[in-house]
Parts: structure tokens; C-alpha cells; sequence
């Protein structure tokens, strides 16, 4: 079958990109090896599609933000909302930012792009995966279990390797190799980690606002926001937003209980003096939460039991010091399976971020998640998706 261009991969990215084209008058046609198209804007914030930011800047990127925000100034959130508001789809905004659709419902984006697809006569082929791809003169040629595909222009839009359920795949990252693409080691990002230590265990259950940073000799970078206690670790929007760097070699993860608060050594030292007779366990519950006052007492093996006014100024100082700085040992993510997104993919220097094309082989696109570009939540990675799908379909011949 010719058409004028192939996409693989009937995600965010592949979908507007095959509209874009489809709308400047090309034969387009998507290959999806899943039996439906765009199963993760299905599942994606919850069942309520968090599609973008209202504020979009290189801070919400762990992998390469200047050439994620480049490429999205090329697309906006605006301009995506206008995009849909033009299939009929209106969005609201929630804390932080968070851009939903109005009916909360992520059947409603995933709709407005399937029937649009429909009218401007986008063939998605699903169920059909991509298996092999070459180039020979100007055509490509893609195989898939069932049939022989050909065209002037090919978009890889395979996504990344997370949530196999939703239909994860190595394979867009091996045929982009076969371009003579590099490929970024990939891993799990947005995703829990897990730790070491049992200081966690006994928190296990808890949750609370707090923040992590992640340093290295490079760079330091802190992620505020819920964080989850589990039983092998840590999860919720905090832990998950670091993990990217945070599983990095040679990264150190610290935790601070209390980034509200400016001076804590004063709150402490003010809470002990005016209950000297109180137990420091119960001095303390005031300030985090039980099980968090009892491993942190453990941890540093003050009896939780002893009276306020018996607490050393040494004492004071190391308690201070696991609130605002208490460092873990992260072992590693959890799988790709708990992985939102995926960190590393295909290197973003040689793709232009102003049409999404190959440095590498005209015609070839490359877009979406599968590009070495992860974002924190937020909407940040749908954004990504969309707007470089969005490129591609607007700079293809
Ligand atoms: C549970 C969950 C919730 C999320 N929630 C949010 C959120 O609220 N906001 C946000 O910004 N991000 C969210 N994300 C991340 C977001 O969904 C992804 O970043 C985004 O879908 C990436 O779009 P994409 O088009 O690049 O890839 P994908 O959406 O992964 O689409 C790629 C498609 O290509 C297909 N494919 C792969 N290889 C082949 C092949 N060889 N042949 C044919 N087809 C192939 C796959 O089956 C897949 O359908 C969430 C992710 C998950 C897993």
C-alpha cells in the first residue's frame, strides 16, 4: 500500500502528526500495533487526560528541557487548546497548572482526534506492528505482520517503553537505530523508588507534603510535592517527579519533611521549651506526622520516651537536620511497568527541533516520547507529545 506518509505508533504524537499531514492534503496513513489507537491518553492523569501546563519552561524537563521547550514553542499549549477547542474539546485549569478536559473524561480528547482522523480520511491500521523498515532511493518501505507499506515521508512515533498493558515497545527505538539513530540508554521515569534502610517501613502508609532533592557534583535539582511511604519505598508526585535523576549513577536523593517552614531548628527548639515535661515523641507529632516522629527518633536513637527538656542542642541539630535533609538510599525505579514515562531514547542532537526531522535521513521524523525527552507531571510529556507530533506532521514533503 503508498501513501504519503507512514507514522508508526497511533499515540499523541502520531495521532496530530497524521492529522497535520492529512489536513495540508497528504495520504496518511498510522500503523499501530495495539488493537486500539492511543491507549495511554486513555489512561493518562487518572481517566482525566492532563494534556498540558498553562506554564511551560525548561524546569519541567529532566532530559534535555532547552530542546523540549523549543520544540514546544513551535507548538504551544495554547495552540494546542485551540487545536482541540477546534474539534470541539474545552479544557480547564486545575492547581499547578494543570490543563484537563472540561468533561474530566480523557475519552473525550482521544475521541475528537479519532473522529477527526475519520473525516479527513487518516487510515489507522490497528493490531499491525511495525516489524521492519528501510529506505531505498526516496521511499520507505515498512513491513508489518500483514502487509507492505510505502511512502515519501515516515514519522516514528513508537513512544517509550513504559506500562506494557497500554502496548510499551522497544521496537520504535530499534527501528530508529537502524537509521543509524544513537539511542540514549532507556529507563523508567516518572516512577516510584524503591530505598534501602527500614526507616521507610515504619512510615509506611504515610503521606505528606514534602520535598526531594537530587544532587550531584553537576547539578541540583528539588521536586516539592506528595510524598507516598510504601513498603518498598517511596512513591506519589514528589518521588516520582526526581526519579529521573534521581536513579542516575552517582546522584544523592535528601528529603525535606518540612519545606514550608524556614527556620525549623527555632520551631523545635521552641516546641521542646514550652513542653519540658512532655515526651519528645509527643513535643514533636506537631510538627510531621507520628509514624514519621517515630523513625526519625529511631533513626538517630533517641528514646522517643525521654522529656523534651532533656534534649542536647546536639540533639536539636541532628533531629533538624533529618527534617529539612534526611538522606536515602535509593536502590533503583521500580519497573518499566510503574514507569509513566520513559527517560533516554532516541539523542535529540540529531533531530531539528523545528520540524522534528532525522539529521541523519531526509524524510525520516522522529517524535513523542521516544526522543531522549522526559518531562516532570504536570501535563508536561503530553505537550511534548503533541507538539513535536504536530511538527512533524506540519514540516513533512
Ligand atoms: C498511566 C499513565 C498515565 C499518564 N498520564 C499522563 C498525564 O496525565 N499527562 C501527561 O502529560 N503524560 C501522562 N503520561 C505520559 C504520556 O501518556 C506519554 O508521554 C505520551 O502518551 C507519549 O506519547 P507518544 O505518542 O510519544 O507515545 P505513546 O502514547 O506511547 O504511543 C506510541 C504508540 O506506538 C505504538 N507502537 C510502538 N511501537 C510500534 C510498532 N513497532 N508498530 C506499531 N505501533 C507501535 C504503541 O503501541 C503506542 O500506541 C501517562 C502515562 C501513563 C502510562
Amino acid at each position: 500500500m503508498r501513501a504519503d506518509c507512514l507514522i508508526i505508533g497511533a499515540g499523541p504524537s502520531g495521532l496530530i502528526a497524521a492529522i497535520t499531514a492529512a489536513r495540508r492534503g497528504k495520504k496518511a496513513v498510522v500503523l499501530e500495533k495495539n488493537r486500539i489507537a492511543g491507549a495511554k491518553i486513555l489512561a493518562s492523569g487518572g481517566g482525566r487526560c492532563n494534556i498540558s501546563n498553562s506554564t511551560v519552561s525548561p524546569a519541567c524537563f529532566n532530559s534535555n528541557p532547552e530542546f523540549a521547550v523549543k520544540v514546544i514553542s513551535e507548538f504551544t499549549s495554547k495552540e494546542l487548546l485551540s487545536f482541540f477547542e477546534g474539534l470541539g474539546v474545552y479544557f480547564k485549569e486545575e492547581a499547578l497548572g494543570r490543563i484537563i478536559p472540561a468533561t474530566e473524561q480523557a475519552v473525550t480528547v482521544l475521541d475528537a482526534v479519532l473522529l477527526e482522523c475519520a473525516a479527513l480520511g487518516v487510515e489507522i491500521k490497528c493490531s499491525e506492528e511495525a516489524v521492519s523498515v528501510k529506505k531505498e532511493g526516496e521511499a520507505f518501505t515498512v513491513k508489518t505482520g500483514k502487509a507492505v507499506y510505502s511512502s515519501s515521508s515516515l514519522v516514528i512515533a513508537g513512544g517509550g517503553i513504559g506500562y506494557k498493558l497500554l502496548g510499551n515497545s522497544q521496537k520504535g527505538a530499534a527501528l530508529a537505530a537502524g537509521f543509524g539513530h544513537k539511542i540514549v540508554p532507556q529507563r523508567p521515569a516518572l516512577v516510584p523508588l524503591k530505598l534501602s534502610g527500614s526507616f521507610f517501613h515504619r512510615m509506611q502508609g504515610v503521606k505528606q507534603e514534602a520535598a526531594i532533592t537530587v544532587r550531584t557534583p553537576a547539578f541540583e535539582r528539588t521536586y516539592p510535592g506528595d510524598l507516598l511511604f510504601t513498603s518498598y519505598g517511596i512513591s506519589g508526585p514528589c518521588a516520582m517527579d526526581a526519579s529521573s535523576l534521581g536513579t542516575l549513577p552517582g546522584s544523592e536523593c535528601f528529603i525535606n519533611f518540612l519545606p514550608g517552614r524556614k527556620d525549623t531548628a527555632a520551631d523545635l527548639v521552641k516546641l521542646l521549651k514550652t513542653r519540658p515535661k512532655m515526651s519528645i515523641a509527643s513535643a514533636l507529632s506537631g510538627l510531621i506526622n507520628k509514624k514519621g516522629v517515630k523513625a526519625l527518633l529511631s533513626e538517630l536513637k533517641i528514646n522517643p520516651d525521654g522529656t523534651s527538656k532533656d534534649v542536647s542542642a546536639e540533639e536539636i541539630k541532628s533531629i533538624c537536620k533529618k527534617l529539612y535533609n534526611w538522606k536515602i538510599e535509593v536502590t533503583g525505579p521500580k519497573s518499566f511497568d510503574d514507569a509513566m514515562v520513559t527517560a533516554g531514547g532516541v539523542e535529540v542532537s540529531e533531530v531539528n527541533p523545528l520540524t522534528m526531522e532525522s539529521k541523519k535521513i531526509r524524510g525520516l521524523y522522529i517524535a513523542g516520547e521516544l526522543l531522549d525527552v522526559d518531562g516532570i507531571s504536570g501535563g508536561y510529556n503530553m505537550q511534548f507529545a503533541f507538539s513535536s507530533g504536530y511538527v512533524a506532521g506540519k514540516s513533512l514533503d
